[in-house]
């Protein structure tokens, strides 16, 4: 594995997911926080969204003159106003969107809110609750500029609740076998070889095709997690050695929710299920920032045990939690993913650039390798290397693909090397 990657001038491989308009839909964020109406800002545009925000209902129901959003994401106390105020100015004025409530306030408080909404005939998404992450702000703007908004009321849309019910019942795709893992390479960017990859799960609906995880984690519970998890565990566990058979014995890295972490035997499944092979690496959990916060103890007895069992901890979407940068090192990771929001545009983006900075600087401070998740141009390659970042993902090199689209992936890399 000793030839350089040549960069390709587009990636390689097809997109993972078929491409919806997007350039004209606008997004209502109404809330008077400016650190949450940023959030949602950069999440949205990231979709080529067009983003208003409003910080009281008077603006934002004037703004219906000059607008018509697809969505409204709406918070329930605002400047010397309320969700309740926006809700009769939008019912009033016919609006058809949809609106995404959002609150850190109790669920009973912001479910009589979402009752006033649909009494109102509005389209009332399930509540979201603060604090939330950025990706899952992204799954619920991805299932929305993918679904058509149902109509209010449910039957008034002509269609049947079956039909109108865009979810995906994860249940029946685990029992039915549709639900796949694809994996997208991790480039060393020292070397510039393959150096991983990350496990992606992926559904193939018979009706609606190949589903992205933002079609159905948002709705998962624990318990379908937890068979999720084992599904993708012991998946890639099978892969693995056609990929080492073709000269890359390099480690896979699985997503794994805090809450499966505590719950599924994970050390006795690799101990049971793992490669016979002598260049076996071991492998890479990656572990949301937000989640990973929650019960640090929980952590360290898990990572511990883990460890024993070559299985290391990786904090993903590094960048986005609510974590302050320096309780890092409280934590049992080997790995820092830096998210895709703050690589964007690092070329030119001082602020971007310099929390990928110290965010790489802190990772090897303490010990850890920095990862950086979704790079897209060879503007922001070039600062991540020159930051000493260690590792990187991203279309540039290539899309999530299935193991086979890998492998071809790799004899390719590893003809020009011949
Ligand atoms: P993640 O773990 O942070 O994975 C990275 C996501 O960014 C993937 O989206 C990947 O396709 C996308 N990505 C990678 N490079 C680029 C790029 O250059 N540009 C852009 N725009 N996107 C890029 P995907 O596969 O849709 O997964 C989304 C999230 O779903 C994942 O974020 C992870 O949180 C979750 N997920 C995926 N597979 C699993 C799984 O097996 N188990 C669990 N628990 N969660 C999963
Ligand atoms: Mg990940
Ligand atoms: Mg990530």
């Amino acid at each position: 594995m000793t030839a350089k990657l040549t960069l390709p001038e587009s990636p390689a491989i097809a997109p993972a997911l078929p491409r919806t308009e997007r350039g004209t839909s606008v997004c209502f964020v109404v809330d008077d926080e400016p650190g949450i109406q940023n959030i949602i800002a950069l999440a949205a545009k990231g979709f080529g969204m067009r983003v208003e925000c409003f910080a009281n209902a008077a603006k934002a129901i004037a703004a219906l003159d000059r607008f018509n959003p697809s969505l409204v994401f709406l918070d329930v106390s605002l400047e010397g106003s309320d969700a309740i105020d926006v809700i009769r100015g939008f019912g009033a004025a016919g609006y058809r969107g949809a609106v995404q409530l959002m609150s850190g306030k109790d669920p009973v408080t912001i479910e009589e809110v979402r009752r006033v909404g649909e009494r109102h005939s509005l389209v009332m998404l399930p509540p979201l609750h603060k604090p939330f992450r950025l990706e899952k702000l992204r799954m619920l703007i991805d299932v929305h500029l993918k679904s058509p908004v149902p109509k209010a009321g449910g039957g008034a849309s002509g269609l049947t609740a079956k039909e109108n019910d865009t979810r995906i019942d994860l249940d029946a795709m685990l029992r039915k076998n549709y639900i796949e893992v694809w994996y997208q390479p991790k480039i060393d960017l020292k070397k510039m070889q393959f150096a991983g990859a990350e496990a992606l799960v992926r559904c193939r609906h018979p009706e609606r095709g190949l589903l992205s995880p933002a079609a159905f984690l948002p709705d998962a519970d624990q318990s379908l997690m937890i068979r999720l998890t084992e599904k993708v565990l012991l998946t890639a566990l099978a892969d693995w050695p056609r990929i080492a058979q073709a000269g890359f014995p390099f480690k896979f890295s699985v997503n794994v929710p805090v809450c499966v972490l505590s719950k599924l035997p994970i050390h006795t499944l690799v101990r049971d299920h793992k490669p016979d092979h002598a260049k076996w690496p071991g492998l890479m959990l990656e572990v949301t920032e937000d989640q990973a916060m929650r019960d640090i103890p929980l952590l360290h007895e898990v990572a511990t045990q883990l460890r024993i069992h070559d299985i290391l901890l990786s904090v993903d979407d590094f960048g986005t939690g609510y974590s302050h940068l320096a309780r890092l090192k409280e934590l049992p990771f080997a790995e820092v993913k830096i998210d895709r929001s703050l690589v964007a545009n690092c070329g030119e983006n001082k602020e971007n650039a310099s929390l990928c900075n110290a965010a790489i600087e802190l990772a090897h401070t303490l010990g850890m390798t920095a990862v950086a998740e979704g790079i897209e141009s060879t503007a922001e390659l070039k600062t991540l290397i020159a930051m000493g970042c260690d590792f990187g993902q991203g279309y540039l090199f290539a899309k999530p693909m299935t193991r086979d689209q890998l492998l071809s992936s790799l004899a390719r890399h590893a003809g020009t090397r011949a």
